[in-house]
């Protein structure tokens, strides 16, 4: 398979077909010398967590996990009660691609799909669905929670800064969280040409599944609350849900 790199040089399949960075390789080449104290106790996963504060211009919690599902299925639960509710477009990850699981950490939510073009819902529709009286407080209804958009989106469409914003807007007046899940956050911040900041808590991102594995790392992404106070259960829930890695290291090392 590797003994023809030609045969990999263009390849649609999805962007983790690619194998991992040469930088990566090394990264973790170097992390695997010496001894480190484990479950993130250790150099490499503290300065992980101060570089994603410089480069997100923010006090922040992060943390790694090693898949995307688990990135977005952690970050809801600790979002949403388990009679909550999770908008998101009708052909988002965590509705098509992950198995039930953001349902199953939060430990029982509903996952409510909105309509939209090119992988995106707007902000109209979001608020349309919330003026609803079938999702209003009553004692019989699940209870509007969050909501998640995917930037990229699985159509491979950016939303922009301003359509964010409008969608965090509505989030936030329903008393409502806004989770991004940045499988491919770093493109959609390339295209739009902002900082990572402007990208997400600047437009009112309360959570993000920072995307690693399919720009190159071997397994890694993040979990990065914005409001550290939002993310005070995280840390059982990942331990409960088998992600608190003991070589945590290793996943910081990526990243
Ligand atoms: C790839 C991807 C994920 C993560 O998938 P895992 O296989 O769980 O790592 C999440 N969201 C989107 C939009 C993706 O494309």
């Amino acid at each position: 398979m590797t003994s023809n790199p030609n045969a990999w040089t263009v390849n649609f399949a999805s962007d983790n077909v690619a194998g991992a960075a040469p930088e990566i390789m090394a990264a973790l080449q170097e992390a695997s010398t010496g001894f480190a104290m484990p479950y993130g106790n250790d150099d490499l996963t503290e300065a992980f967590r101060r570089r994603t504060m410089e480069i997100f211009e923010t006090d922040l919690v992060a943390h790694p996990v090693a898949t995307g599902t688990a990135a977005n299925s952690l970050a809801l639960s600790v979002l949403s009660p388990p009679y909550g509710v999770v908008f998101c477009h009708e052909g988002a990850h965590i509705e098509e691609d992950e198995c039930a699981a953001p349902e199953f950490y939060i430990g029982g939510g509903k996952l409510t799909l909105l309509a939209g073009d090119n992988g995106k819902f707007s902000a109209e529709t979001l608020a349309n669905k919330l003026g609803d009286p079938s999702a209003a407080s009553a004692v019989h209804h699940a209870q509007p929670a969050a909501v998640s958009i995917s930037q990229l989106t699985e159509k491979g469409t950016a939303y922009s800064l301003d359509e964010i914003r409008a969608i965090a807007d509505v989030a936030h007046a329903h008393g409502l969280k806004l989770h991004m899940d940045g499988a491919r956050f770093t493109n959609a911040m390339l295209s739009l040409g902002c900082s990572p900041a402007e990208a997400t808590w600047k437009a009112g991102v309360d959570a993000l599944s920072f995307g690693a594995t399919k720009n190159g790392a071997f397994a890694a992404e993040a979990v990065i609350f914005f409001d550290p106070q939002a993310a005070k259960d995280f840390e059982f829930r990942r331990k409960r849900g088998g992600h608190l890695f003991s070589k945590m290291r290793f996943l910081s090392a990526q990243l």
